[in-house]
């Protein structure tokens, strides 16, 4: 018997949660979808229909900076759980509505204030124990990168490690979107995150570097060589926590030229601020101003060629012997978009977050409190890719695609 699941946030992750739930009755019996812009919400519904979904998906507007506006939609529709897939700024306020209303609750990306471009997860682990002691769970990172990347860590140390000390996680869109500038996810929260200093884990500290300062080619399978940045995300905090043994954890991503090209001439004119200005007398952020002007995620599939590949390298022990791994997948943006009229960022992003409610809706991935999804067992996550359109592959002491 499935669950009642309300989803926030209509963009282009939204869009593939929605459908991926209305597709799995068996995990959700009712699918609710909310955010800012009801008619966003409407065309997704109106689309599940067209494409002959099983479960028809109910919309409602709501502003999820605004708590008694979530409580009081959390009190009327009384789900299960929540899916988080609005905009980082929005996890603290959809928590507490959470906590008030006794709703289980899940997201794709941590925290960061709207004022300091710095994303971490002191915010939402301080949530620890109100989670416990109101007996709800908080799935933090639930997508790809963070997210599957994390299960595949876990299923790594699980299965072939007795003692993980490399990782570095790699990941590439080697897709053509056809436009001269878009970014694949919020661009808001894209650019925020690529300009901030690069980050990495090296013998018990972080290291800083400037921005996008260290690049090399690593090869992706089917794909071939592609020029990656050593960039700071979200998972190795969690990941360096949960698994101490890590000597260094590093993430790379690739970037065309032309997307730095233009990126350098956006932050040389200053668009890329997070700082208001005075414009007519209105006070304007260029980055949100920028992101009004840059084709929003949700409409860049349609002509996607290509595809991508994200995976995770990892070297360590076991029976004191060297152990080399590397586990990925890869996804073209034309399958995506054939099944649920998206492009393989939202895609890779929102199949995750529907796996990770539905192991929590069936009981199989539950606890009381705030976890990051390396605390459970990776096991069963792993099977529902291959299930529902990401399946993986993985080599074991094979050739690596990033040399050390
Ligand atoms: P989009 O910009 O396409 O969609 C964001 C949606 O959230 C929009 O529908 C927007 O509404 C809605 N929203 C924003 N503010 C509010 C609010 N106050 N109340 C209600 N709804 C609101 O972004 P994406 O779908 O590409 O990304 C969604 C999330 O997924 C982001 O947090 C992103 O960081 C995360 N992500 C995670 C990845 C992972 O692998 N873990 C990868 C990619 C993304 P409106 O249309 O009105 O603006």
């Amino acid at each position: 018997m499935g669950k009642k699941v309300i989803i926030i946030g209509a963009g282009g992750v939204g869009n593939v949660v929605a459908k991926k739930c209305a597709m799995n009755p068996a995990y959700f019996s009712e699918v609710v979808l909310a955010s800012r812009t009801l008619k966003k919400c409407e065309a997704i519904a109106e689309e599940c229909k067209k494409i002959g979904l099983p479960t028809s998906v109910q919309t409602r507007q709501v502003d999820a900076d605004d708590v008694p506006a979530l409580v009081q939609l959390f009190n009327q529709e009384k789900p299960f759980m929540v899916i988080n897939v609005a905009l980082p700024y929005q996890d603290l306020t959809i928590m507490d509505a959470c906590l008030a209303t006794g709703v289980h609750y899940l997201d794709t990306a941590n925290y960061e204030p709207k004022d300091v471009a710095k994303f971490e997860y002191s915010w939402q682990w301080a949530y620890q124990e109100r989670f416990k002691k109101a007996g709800l769970m908080a799935l933090l990172g639930c997508g790809f990168d963070p997210g599957v990347t994390g299960v595949y860590t876990a299923y790594a140390n699980k299965h072939y490690f007795d003692e993980m000390h490399y990782l570095d996680i790699i990941d590439c869109n080697a897709g053509d979107h056809g436009k001269a500038f878009a970014t694949n996810f919020n661009p808001e929260i894209n650019i925020r995150e690529i300009t901030q200093k690069g980050k990495y884990w090296e013998n018990g500290e972080w290291i800083e570097i400037d921005a996008m300062s260290i690049h090399k080619p690593i090869s992706y399978p089917n794909i071939g060589p592609k020029e990656s940045y050593l960039l700071y995300h979200e998972e190795l905090e969690s990941l360096v926590k949960n698994f101490p043994t890590i000597k260094r954890a590093r993430f790379w991503m690739t970037f065309g030229q032309a997307y730095l090209t233009h990126l350098e001439v956006l932050q040389n004119v200053g668009m890329t601020s997070i700082h208001p200005i005075k414009f007519n007398g209105l006070d304007i952020v260029p980055l949100e101003f920028l992101k009004a002007v840059l084709p929003e995620p949700g409409t860049l599939g349609e002509n996607y060629s290509g595809q991508t590949s994200i995976g995770c390298q990892i070297k360590g022990t076991k029976d004191n012997s060297e152990v080399t791994y590397y586990v990925y997948n890869n996804c073209h943006h034309a399958d995506c978009y054939k099944e649920v009229q998206a492009q393989g960022v939202s895609y890779t992003t929102g199949v995750p977050a529907m796996i990770g409610a539905s192991l929590m809706c069936e009981g199989v991935w539950f606890n009381p409190g705030v976890y990051n999804v390396e605390e459970f067992n990776p096991d069963p996550f792993m099977e529902l890719l291959n299930i529902h359109g990401l399946p993986w592959h993985e080599e074991v002491n094979g050739e690596l695609p990033h040399t050390y």
